[in-house]
């Protein structure tokens, strides 16, 4: 097979890795707030457990609660891109805010963007996007979590009404919640319902202590015969395993994103450590043995910069993206693992004194990163079965 002819392959065109420029603005708008207003309070956000108002406020502000809510429903609806760009910008600062707008705006709105009737859409969608009502995805429960397909909770059709028992942990925002896309069983598989917070036999139990993400809080969801109208039911009965996959699938990607950032975050502030601090005479950064980790940590962020913003581009152009999605979640979160561990190395004893330098918290809130929204295991077991399947490599056309 021959070449294209030279005057063709010589023209310059086809990849272009700049962002627009209204990107670089959402970009420039969203790491200004998260490094001026968030990062101001980490320390507060660590004491308190709370999320400052004045947060909250900024968030609203900046239209961020609809980021993925299409405008006719009151939303900025961002391409994929974009939210990567946000969501990077996002990592950048203390992850209990970023989970709490991530779940809210992700898995807690896709499902809804996606699968909802507009009766749905119309109800809920427009005080979404101002943030007055929080969405939270609830999936996982004690006994199905990577195996979510496990799931036991049941919903019984009983006229006009679905009766739902069981319970979910671990579900991010449930105390602020004011509804739940939420999963049962039905008769004939797993269904998905827009489960309204107040509704008469749902309460939530234990608010868990985690090791990180201080101000996004995870609790149990315990639903004793709580009883909701039929219509409540997203789609059609028996698809709601489908419907949660494509909600995840979108997430992995951004929630990726948001490892990049904070691997950024942490290659910065270690930088800007090993050149201020001395031993043996001279800065770190001087000593090879740290200037060579510092550019490994530069060359593991860049990489899984690419391969994230590739997967958020496939799946604003409806290409398929399973094993891209899975493989930027894979790598996005070990090697941000990987590189904050190693900037809390160079930070030596300072970095694991609480709360003192800000690499401590990264640690922390990015461990749970390799565990949520599909485990690193759970990627690969995704990866290995489209390997299987003859999705070797992602197709450039
Ligand atoms: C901070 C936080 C927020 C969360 N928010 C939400 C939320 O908003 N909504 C929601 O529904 N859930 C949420 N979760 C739940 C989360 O998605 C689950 O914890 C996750 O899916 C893992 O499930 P599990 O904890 O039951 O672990 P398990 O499924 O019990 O897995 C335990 C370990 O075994 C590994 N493993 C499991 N199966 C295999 C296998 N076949 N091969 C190899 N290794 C395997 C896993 O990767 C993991 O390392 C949250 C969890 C946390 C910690």
């Amino acid at each position: 097979m021959a070449l294209p002819p030279a005057a063709l392959l010589g023209e310059r065109r086809a990849m272009d890795f700049r962002l627009a420029e209204e990107d670089r603005l959402l970009r420039a708008a969203v790491r200004n707030f998260v490094e001026e207003q968030a990062n101001a309070v980490w320390r507060e956000i660590e004491r308190t457990g709370e999320l400052p108002a004045h947060l909250l406020d900024g968030l609203r502000a900046l239209g961020l609660f609809g980021l993925s809510i299409p405008p006719e429903y009151g939303g900025l609806g961002l391409s994929v891109v974009q939210k990567a760009i946000v969501h990077e910008m996002m990592g950048r600062g203390p992850w209990g805010l970023a989970s709490f707008l991530s779940v809210h705006t992700g898995i807690g709105c896709i499902g809804i963007v996606r699968f909802a009737n507009e009766t749905q859409k119309r109800h809920y969608l427009p005080k979404m996007a101002t943030g007055e009502w929080i969405g939270s995805f609830a999936l996982t429960e004690p006994g199905a979590g990577s195996d979510a397909g496990a799931l036991a909770t049941t919903a019984t059709r009983s006229g006009d009404h679905y009766i739902l028992n069981g319970r979910k942990i671990f579900i991010t925002n449930a105390p602020k919640a004011h509804h739940f896309f939420l999963f049962a069983r039905t008769h004939n598989g797993i269904s998905a319902f827009l489960v309204d917070a107040d509704s008469p036999g749902l309460s939530i139990g234990q608010v868990f202590d985690t090791t990180g993400h201080r101000g996004s809080d995870i609790a149990e969801v315990i639903l004793e015969d709580c009883r909701i109208p039929a219509t409540a039911l997203v789609g059609e009965e028996g698809q709601g395993f489908e419907y949660a996959k494509r909600c995840l699938a979108e997430g992995r990607t951004t929630l990726a994103a948001r490892c990049v950032g904070a691997a950024q975050k942490a290659l910065e502030l270690a930088l800007e450590y090993a050149t201020t601090r001395h031993t043996f005479g001279q800065p770190l950064v001087d000593h090879q043995a740290i200037a060579f980790r510092l550019a490994q940590m530069s060359a593991r962020t860049e990489a899984s910069r690419l391969v994230v913003y590739r997967s958020a581009w496939l799946l604003d152009q409806g290409l398929p993206a399973i094993r891209e999605s899975s493989t930027a979640k894979l790598m996005a979160a070990e090697s941000a693992w990987q590189t904050v561990d190693d900037a809390l190395q160079i930070f030596g004893g300072n970095g694991y004194i609480r709360a003192e330098y800000m690499i401590e918290r990264i640690w922390r809130d990015l461990r749970v990163a390799r565990v949520y929204d599909g485990s690193s295991e759970v990627q690969q077991i995704v990866i290995a079965r489209q390997l299987r399947k003859g999705d070797l490599e992602t197709p450039w056309e």
